[in-house]
């Protein structure tokens, strides 16, 4: 059944590569096989895959969280698939025990139906081998972070929307989110985690950048 609502879907929306606009899928294999942007890394306590500056990278990160395109996700994890070693060794380097998703209030998941941050935490979990811990909750009624200036996300963040839920503290956690752009939200979970007893934080994202 869900294979024939598939077919009908794709029969009656086609799909173009986001870079080349090859009809077929949202990377064709030609895009896929030419891709070479994987970030560099700066900065010891956080890696991201790719650049956000990337079009492709930028144009399959909407198409799944706003367009709820499934496909774009299994495209993102293609493409980064070269990049697990460095997670990996970033866990190992960080000693890190839990992987932490950054979540969304309970509102926006359901309005979603699903929170990116976790999918991205799972697939890291499972690929290196590292437990996943919903170690947060979201409070409702902070607005939507896409809409706001870079000086209204800091502000807004001063007061941390994030709540800690888990019942043991671990000593070293990877927190995972999609995009990193001034890192206000992430450091404000952070700061929630370490106030709990964490005392070390690193951070995965797919993206970094504007
Ligand atoms: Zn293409």
């Amino acid at each position: 059944m869900g294979g024939l609502i598939t077919f009908i879907l794709d029969a009656c929306f086609p799909r173009f590569c986001l870079s080349c606009k090859e009809e077929g899928n949202l990377v064709c294999a030609r895009c896929q096989e030419s891709f070479d942007d994987i970030l560099k890394h700066e900065r010891g306590d956080h890696f991201a895959s790719f650049a956000y500056g990337n079009p492709l990278i930028r144009n399959l990160i909407k198409a799944w969280k706003y367009d709820f395109d499934p496909s774009a996700f299994q495209h993102l994890k293609d493409l980064g698939e070269s990049t697990l070693p460095e997670v990996r060794d970033l866990l190992k380097r960080g000693g890190v025990q839990v992987i932490v998703p950054l979540p969304l209030s309970e509102r926006r998941e359901r309005e979603r139906g699903f929170n990116q941050s976790k999918m991205i935490a799972e697939w890291i979990g499972r690929e290196c081998e590292t437990e996943v811990a919903d170690l947060l909750r979201r409070e409702e009624g902070r607005g939507h972070q896409a809409e706001r200036s870079d000086e209204e996300r800091k502000e807004a963040m001063k007061v941390s929307p994030f709540v800690y839920r888990g019942k043991g503290v671990p000593t070293s956690v990877l927190l995972v989110d999609d995009v990193w752009t001034t890192g206000a939200t992430m450091e404000a979970a952070a700061r929630i985690l370490k106030n709990a007893g964490v005392s070390d934080v690193f951070y995965y994202t797919l993206a970094k950048g504007r």
